[in-house]
């Protein structure tokens, strides 16, 4: 049973389906800690979440695909930038699980890694629309949920860019209780901080509820990969609290949470010059997760995550 569930047992109501590899495994950073001189550095490895394709999408789409199966949808639609990973995760997952799937992306600044993403897009047989601007994007998304509802003669079922519906969030809350079970087996202390990208948001807003749900003190420092107005506090909160509500809803012994500056920093001073654009400080901090960890981080998220830690280290010598 999944660590949220064997925490709130009535929760098991809520759809889910097994897709990836679960516990991730948390690793002690040793080379890491030894190159900056600091103790207690820990990597939890979602990276590894998934056999297809591993990384954070994989728990929101155990609760996103699980919740379309159980509406009886045909067809999922998905939107996000040419190089989405959440795009292509579901283009995978979803085509295992037996749906059709429709891609519905938006032109962003090239780097290698979205060729890659699209010929496995394509590879998958998804079908795939590509817009240069935003609102030619809401456009051809009116048209083809119309389309599709024809054709089908059912609803499809939409996802919200980057998997951060409600049932995306969840996912992360039970992330949260799986490393609450990890700090119980004495897998690692309980951290005093996590640094972590933010983009569209469930994966923060659920670990965060996560957290508060499961009594851990760990803050966050969200380190924002996207402008403001698709990243911020009030929609942050606004996320936190649905889930919460949904939670609830299902379990009337999940706690109310509510959260304070303290428990999670917005930091927006690593985003450069827009999203999906390296910064010269994330591929500093790339080449040192590397050639220390052996781990490979991207560009367009986890480089820039990475690249805040680093500097809050290197000014306080502390990431607090
Ligand atoms: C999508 C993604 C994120 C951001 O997660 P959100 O839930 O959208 O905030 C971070 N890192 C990677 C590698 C991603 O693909």
């Amino acid at each position: 049973m999944i660590p949220l569930f064997k925490a709130y047992p009535a929760l098991n109501s809520i759809p889910y389906c097994s897709l990836g590899v679960f516990p991730t495994p948390v690793t002690r950073a040793e080379k890491l800690s030894l190159s900056l001189n600091r103790d207690g550095l820990f990597i939890k490895r979602d990276d590894l979440s998934g056999t297809l394709y591993g990384g954070n999408k994989l728990r929101k789409l155990e609760f996103i695909l699980a919740d379309a199966s159980q509406k009886g949808s045909k067809r999922l639609i998905t939107s996000g930038a040419a190089g989405s990973n959440h795009a292509l995760a579901t283009a995978l997952y979803g085509k295992e699980a037996g749906f059709k799937v429709v891609l519905m992306l938006m032109e962003q600044p090239f780097n290698p890694k979205i060729a890659d993403n699209l010929l496995a897009d394509f590879g998958s047989g998804a079908e795939m629309f590509l817009d240069n601007t935003y609102e030619e994007h809401l456009n051809s998304m009116q048209r083809v949920i119309e389309l599709y509802k024809n054709i089908d003669d059912c609803d499809p079922y939409i996802i919200p860019p980057g998997g951060s519906s409600i049932y995306g969030a969840v996912g992360y809350v039970n992330a949260a209780f799986e490393l609450r079970d990890q700090i119980d087996n004495g897998l690692l202390p309980e951290p005093s901080v996590i640094y972590l990208p933010l983009g569209t948001m469930g994966t923060v807003a659920g670990l965060l509820l996560g957290l508060k749900a499961a009594g851990l003190k760990t803050r966050l420092n969200a380190v924002s990969v996207v402008p403001s107005f698709i990243a911020n506090r009030e929609k942050f909160t606004r996320l936190f609290n649905d889930t919460n509500e949904f939670l609830r809803i299902n379990d009337p012994a999940f706690p109310v949470c509510s959260f304070s500056d303290d428990d999670l920093i917005i930091n927006n001073r690593h985003f450069g010059e827009g999203y999906g654009i390296i910064t010269r400080e994330a591929i500093l901090s790339i080449d040192i997760l590397s050639r220390t960890e052996g781990i490979t981080l991207d560009g367009v998220y986890t480089g820039k995550a990475f690249s805040a830690f680093l500097a809050d280290i290197e000014k306080t010598g502390s990431s607090d």
